[in-house]
């Protein structure tokens, strides 16, 4: 069977919408997707916080979705009078991220697109790797991970000057997300999630135009489009609680298509029908924005190797 809009050989057969589609209609379907998410979340910020973007950041790993977030963030600036630079994050995960970065260094040397790079050791004087020799998490690396890296990110958005920071995440990992919190019951944090309609003060704002886009799909439009991104996995990413998620919404998936579209269209009506997302207030003993009046967990993790 050929492409269900053009005829020519299909690329890619979507079971949760029934299309069929070659290369070129499959381009054109994900960048409308894409850009259109990524156009509706930049005027809600700007309608609800009425704030001016003139420049944007957005975290870059060199894998896949930030490569793709990266060339759809750059078509949508177009001739706008808006700058772009790159975010990276490098945690100091040996064999990994030093590969990673270089497809970061890489695609935005092509784009000429400045990118700017903060380390853990930085932000507390010592790698992912001599931290959790140092400190032992009592689960997976991730948790202490994501708190750095949640952190490095924010800090270097608001060095930076950015007006809000874009993020590749795809749909898959967004469905986990949606799922993870419901199963934890933290409304708080689903409140929270991206992508923001509010500036909250000291936090940069997050947007996420692939959050409609299967991480398949968002490989494929790499591949396909012959991006240089990083195709590796973390060391550390097999001990991750969301792997047990993702394996559940893969099972949902197969036997009901769509139901990861309809975690982030069930997500979306929930958060419209409240009113604002819990405040963040500054952590009293870093100042950082925090969900409670309580030392952030930043400091009551790692305060004390704060650089
Ligand atoms: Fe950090 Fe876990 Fe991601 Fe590795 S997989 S970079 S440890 S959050
Ligand atoms: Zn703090």
């Amino acid at each position: 069977m050929g492409c269900k809009r053009c005829n020519q050989n299909p690329v890619i057969s979507r079971r949760y919408s029934g299309e069929i589609l070659c290369k070129t209609c499959f381009f054109k379907s994900f960048e409308r997707n894409a850009q259109r998410e990524l156009r509706k979340q930049v005027n809600l910020l700007i309608k609800n916080s009425n704030i001016k973007i003139r420049k944007i950041g957005i975290g870059l790993s060199g894998g896949k979705d930030s490569t793709v977030a990266l060339h759809i963030l750059k078509s949508y600036v177009g001739d706008r009078n808006i700058e772009i630079v790159g975010l990276s994050v490098d945690e100091g995960i040996e064999n990994y991220r030093s590969e990673s970065l270089d497809c970061a260094l890489s695609e935005c040397k092509k784009l000429e697109i400045k990118l700017e790079i903060f380390s853990y050791k930085e932000l507390i004087g010592r790698s992912l790797g001599e931290l959790l020799i140092e400190k032992p998490p009592q689960g997976s690396p991730c948790s202490p991970c994501g708190i750095l890296r949640r952190r490095s990110l924010n800090q270097m958005a608001n060095k930076s000057d950015v007006d809000c920071l874009v993020l590749g995440h795809n749909l898959d990992d967004f469905a986990q997300t949606v799922l993870m919190n419901h199963a934890r019951g933290d409304i708080a944090r689903l409140s929270r999630m991206a992508p923001h309609k509010f500036v909250q003060r000291g936090f940069v704002p997050r947007l996420l135009p692939l959050r409609r886009l299967p991480e398949q799909e968002v490989y494929l439009y790499s591949v396909l489009k012959d991006m240089d991104f990083h195709d590796g996995d973390c060391p550390h990413a097999g001990g991750a609680q969301r792997n047990t998620f993702r394996e559940i919404l893969m099972k949902l998936e197969k036997e009901q298509p769509g139901t990861r579209h309809s975690l982030v269209n069930g997500m979306e009506k929930i958060r419209e029908n409240m009113l604002k997302p819990e405040n963040l207030t500054p952590c009293p003993s870093c100042g950082e924005p925090s969900g409670s009046s309580e030392p952030c967990v930043f400091c009551r993790e790692f305060g004390a190797f704060a650089v």
